[in-house]
């Protein structure tokens, strides 16, 4: 299939979990994950109407930004925070805020081009030693204290669920997600407004869960040849 075909596929999948869960699906917005895609293909999705692309390396989003035209830049991967300069004039929103020292740097790039960097902290909610993302039991101290930096706005969470056969089994980790958000929505300085949560495998359960950006490369670009 084509990557239109695969889009409206996508599109029509995230329709069908909203309503089963009683949310509009216009709630939920599709982050076209372009890591080791050609930028030509992602321009194809942009001109298909998935106009925020993701990106989880800041050398592949620098090239891409200048390759490709209409896209909004999402920076979903780890980040070092010596790159964080390379992307501050490009990026709408970091995902992958994940620890202290990134944030003050984010802060600072921040400040000095004069703007307001949006950012969601992502949480290692299954606790897999291999994933990057503060433990749940350090988000609400580290949220409020980021919520009193004035070059970051955070406006939400993200996670990364486990990587199994029946993505049913992941549904406990995108629920903690929307739980814990409930939970800090009441800090002043911030918006607990976005849930960034399912991929390719488990977009559909994370959707039910109430995830308002699901991050998907492989069901629209196909398997990457890595
Ligand atoms: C690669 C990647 C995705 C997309 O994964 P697919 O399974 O190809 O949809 C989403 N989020 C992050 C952080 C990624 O690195």
């Amino acid at each position: 299939m084509s990557i239109v075909e695969n889009i409206t596929v996508i599109k029509n999948e995230i329709a069908d979990a909203a309503l089963r869960a009683g949310r509009q699906p216009n709630e939920v917005k599709i982050i076209a994950v372009t890591k080791n895609v050609a930028a030509a293909k992602a321009q194809e999705a942009v001109r298909a109407g998935l106009t925020d692309l993701g990106e989880n390396r800041v050398q592949e989003l620098q090239n891409k930004f200048s390759e490709v035209t209409g896209a909004r830049w999402h920076l979903i991967g780890h980040l070092q925070s010596n790159k964080v300069k390379y992307i501050v004039d490009k990026v709408d929103l970091i995902h992958s805020l994940d620890r202290w020292s990134l944030a003050l740097e984010i802060d600072r790039r921040a400040r000095e081009a004069g703007k307001v960097l949006s950012a969601l902290v992502q949480v290692n909610v299954a606790k897999e030693t291999t994933k990057f993302g503060l433990h749940v039991n350090e988000v609400k101290d580290f949220v409020t204290e980021a919520a009193i930096l004035r070059g970051i706005y955070i406006r939400g969470l993200m996670t990364i669920a486990p990587l199994v056969q029946d993505p049913e089994e992941v549904r406990p980790v995108f629920r903690q997600l929307r739980q814990i958000a409930e939970d800090l929505k009441e800090i002043p300085g911030i918006k607990m407004e976005h849930l960034s949560m399912g991929m390719t495998n488990d977009y559909r359960i994370a959707v039910e869960e109430g995830a308002t950006m699901v991050r998907i490369g492989t069901a629209i670009f196909g398997r990457r040849e890595i």
